[in-house]
């Protein structure tokens, strides 16, 4: 989630998060996009489909989580590769 540096009333500077997509609501102190914004994938965790742990998507629809995308890959390779 991207960051700017915004100002308080009292005048100290302090870090909030914006979305280009939407207006972001503060909800218990904690940034929450609006319902229906199209970039609300990327903050959220999802459960993999693979190991079940819970992970944050770097793709609109990644399905499993970074670790089992590399488990795959390197099963995917010739086993007498070296590196
Ligand atoms: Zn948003
Ligand atoms: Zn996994």
């Amino acid at each position: 989630m991207p960051t700017r540096l915004g100002r308080r009333p009292n005048g100290t500077f302090v870090k909030e998060h914006y979305c280009d997509s939407c207006q972001m609501l503060g909800i218990n102190g904690l940034a929450c996009h609006e319902t229906g914004c199209p970039d609300a994938w990327k903050d959220y965790e999802k459960d993999c489909f693979e190991c079940g742990c819970a992970f944050r998507p770097t793709e609109r629809y990644q399905a499993v989580c970074l670790d089992c995308i590399e488990d795959k890959e390197v099963t995917d390779r010739d086993e007498d590769e070296t590196y």
